[in-house]
């Protein structure tokens, strides 16, 4: 049995509670951040919540989450649940009104709830033998950089692609590929990284951010690109990113083995490389 935290109380998981009426459930008005753990030590916690800031001005939020604050539950839900390695999920909707299109004029209180998670993040099976992936249309909104709850295409594209025997999807639009169900793709040809530009169709990943530069310290050149499915089958390996996944390497693209079905070598280092980093940063 977990403790949860919902709006200032900690609670058995069973207990927690929220409206009918919340706006998170009725338009998905809400936004989420899933943050590692790993030692019990949060990873990447301050820009996780930059990032939680940002996504919620981008939907016009009018009431702010005091960091500290979070930064305590957090701390106090690790220390509840003996939570040595997997992640915290915090989700912030804009609160409890009646329903309507119009949001909202007034100030209403959020709701914020969080809970942990235990998953294996360090030796996980993906990170041993890689995953494969299918690519599918990318056919959800544009504003793909805020992280909402609105999850439904990510969740029925990851549905369609574990049914058919693959472990992801990597999302297609207009012939490039985006990001995969939930998390950045990359790809290495020769001494060359390329990982998608960030805009408006994909989510700015924190994982993303701090690999940018654990690949820059290892010397190697970057490009921030779109890349299309042919790049991605050709290359010499590829991968994905998210604060779960870590750096997880990609051995299968539909029907085309990368780098001969098994992960490379610079995977291999990228991933020591970030979880050196991270352990180093984490608070
Ligand atoms: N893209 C999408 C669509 C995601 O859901 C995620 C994970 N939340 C990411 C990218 C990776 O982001 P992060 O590295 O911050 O976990």
């Amino acid at each position: 049995m977990r403790k949860v935290y919902v709006n200032g109380d900690f609670k058995n998981e069973d207990e927690a509670k929220v409206s009918i009426f919340d706006r998170g459930l009725l338009f998905s008005d809400s936004i989420y951040e899933v943050t590692s753990v790993i030692d019990g030590k949060l990873i990447d916690f301050n820009h996780h919540m930059k990032r939680l800031d940002r996504s919620m001005t981008e939907l016009k939020f009018k009431s702010f989450i005091n960091h500290d604050e979070i930064l305590e539950f957090h701390r106090k839900l690790i220390e509840f649940n003996n939570l040595k390695e997997g992640m915290i999920y915090t989700q912030v909707t804009r609160g409890v009104v009646d329903r309507s299109f119009d949001m909202p004029k007034d100030v209403i209180k959020p709701t914020v709830l969080a809970f942990t998670q235990e998953k294996k993040i360090l030796e996980s099976d993906a990170a041993k033998n890689g995953i494969k992936v299918m690519t599918l249309e990318d056919m959800r909104w544009k504003r793909n950089d805020i992280k909402t709850t609105q999850l439904l295409y990510a969740s029925m594209a990851k549905s369609e692609a574990t049914a058919k025997g693959f472990d992801d999807a990597w999302m297609l639009r207009q012939g490039y590929i985006t990001e995969g169900s939930s998390n950045n793709v990359w790809i290495v040809k020769g001494k060359i990284i390329m990982t998608r530009h960030s805009d408006n169709l994909i989510l700015s990943g924190i994982t993303r951010e701090a690999v940018l530069k654990c690949a820059k310290d290892l010397g190697y050149e970057i490009v921030t690109k779109n890349f299309t499915l042919q790049d991605a089958q050709s290359a010499n390996e590829a991968f994905i990113t998210s604060a779960t996944a870590l750096v997880t390497p990609v051995v299968k693209i539909n029907t085309s083995k990368i780098g001969g079905g098994k992960p490379g070598n610079f995977v291999k280092a990228l991933r020591a490389e970030y979880i050196k980093q991270a352990l180093e940063t984490a608070i």
